[in-house]
């Protein structure tokens, strides 16, 4: 028999861990910016997996080129080498201006990756003595689960309960040059970790002139400047990276989720000779890092951002969909403010009658589009850089009358 959403929602309730809370959408198929649920109901994608199928979902050509590689040589472990990792290599640095890679999995790992680099390079490098680096990180950030990554984090859904922490971290206010300059004053300092748009906060973009700020004054304390890109690069915030947008090259640069178009996860750590060769054979990697398959998915995907503009498509329409949702902020009462860079919006929602960004999402949802809220109030819409005019307009009319049933 025909199993329908609710059957499926109950078989996850049933047997799997309860640590998300989806919205009640069971979908069973992805085309470009369009989902399909089991009931055959289209939807746009608003979320695209926290921006990891910029490209579009089961993009042909990164499709193809999982396949054709899936029939010869999926993984082999770094014991060996394969015929595909040094060319990913090859490909990303030329594209990116690095001098090395190292291929991890998930955000969370590539974050891990370069808290790693940055210790010891303080410890090789900058002689900082051993178990004494700081590296400073933002309030509200938001770089993954694991211990490390949320010993950092501010947010208590994230972190309490799941202590000890480890030590190391000086948490400073985002956006805030003066805190960042007192922080950088302890010469145990060797990083600043940052996210060049807190994405799961609620699309925090901070003002023009701060990333190029807190570089320099990186610079000046000869700190590394690592950038978390995991949700702002490859092209989803109008450039290549968001960085970009203020001519600034992160030390350490970390990339994910739309490095394989949401097709497998791919991470990866970029940084110039000096920081990557502190790190010496044995002393970090993962099984399934750098492996073939995810190599040439990876090449695909990112050729895919390159051949079909999608910084510039993103760029150009983001600021047609701000300019959109900018008229609600005035005419709607549940529309308190808009904001973003490129297709990287943020829509923050305030309550009338007990009706909260998660009801703005169920409706969205009745009427064909899914987008999900982070903290309780904040509605996040960043569709596949690959969407049209026409789709955005569309999708547009939808949030509109969405809306309005709220009025
Ligand atoms: N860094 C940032 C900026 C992210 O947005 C995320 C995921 N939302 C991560 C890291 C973690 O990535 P993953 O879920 O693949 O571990």
């Amino acid at each position: 028999m025909a199993k329908t959403s609710q059957d499926f929602i109950q078989l996850e309730h049933e047997y799997g861990a309860h640590n998300y809370h989806p919205l009640p959408a069971v979908l069973k198929k992805g085309r470009g910016v369009y989902l399909w649920d089991v009931e055959g109901k289209r939807y746009f994608d608003f979320l695209s997996a926290y921006s990891a199928v910029n490209q579009g979902h089961c993009h042909p050509k990164i499709v193809k080129a999982l396949r054709k590689q899936a029939k010869k040589l999926t993984l082999t472990s770094r014991a060996f080498y394969n015929d595909s990792l040094g060319k990913f290599e090859k490909f990303i640095t030329g594209m990116l201006g690095y001098d090395k890679v190292l291929p991890m999995n998930t955000g969370a790992e590539g974050v891990e990756t370069a808290l790693k680099l940055c210790r010891k390079w303080a410890y090789e490098k900058r002689g900082i003595p051993e178990n004494e680096a700081i590296i400073i990180a933002c309030e509200n950030n938001f770089h993954g689960r694991t211990i490390t990554v949320v010993s950092i984090s501010t947010d208590p859904t994230s972190y309490k309960g799941f202590g000890p922490y480890t030590p190391g971290f000086k948490i400073i206010p985002y956006n805030n040059l003066p805190e960042l300059e007192k922080a950088l004053k302890n010469p145990y300092v060797a990083g600043f970790l940052v996210e060049p748009i807190q994405g799961e906060a609620g699309v925090y973009v901070p003002d023009d002139g701060y990333l190029k700020g807190a570089f320099d004054l990186c610079k000046k304390h000869n700190v590394l400047f690592i950038a978390d890109e995991v949700q702002t690069g490859l092209c989803r915030t109008g450039k290549m990276l968001a960085c970009d947008h203020e001519g600034v090259r992160p030390d350490i640069l970390i990339l994910g989720k739309a490095l394989s178009g949401g097709v497998m996860p791919v991470s990866a750590v970029l940084a110039d000779d000096e920081i990557m060769l502190c790190i010496k054979p044995g002393e970090h990697g993962s099984t399934f890092g750098g492996n073939p398959l995810a190599c040439k998915v990876s090449i695909a995907a990112l050729k895919v951002l390159q051949d079909e503009n999608l910084a510039a498509n993103a760029e150009r329409l983001g600021k047609i969909f701000r300019n959109e949702m900018k008229k609600l902020e005035k005419e709607h009462e549940m529309v308190e403010i808009v904001r973003g860079k490129g297709l990287l919006n943020a829509v923050v929602i305030k309550p009338k009658n007990n009706k909260t960004a998660w009801d703005v999402c169920i409706a969205l949802k009745e009427n064909g589009l899914l987008a999900k809220p982070t903290h309780d109030h904040i509605i996040r819409f960043a569709p596949p850089l690959i969407i049209t005019e026409d789709q955005l307009m569309e999708a547009v009319e939808i949030i509109y009358d969405t809306l309005k049933q709220f009025k």
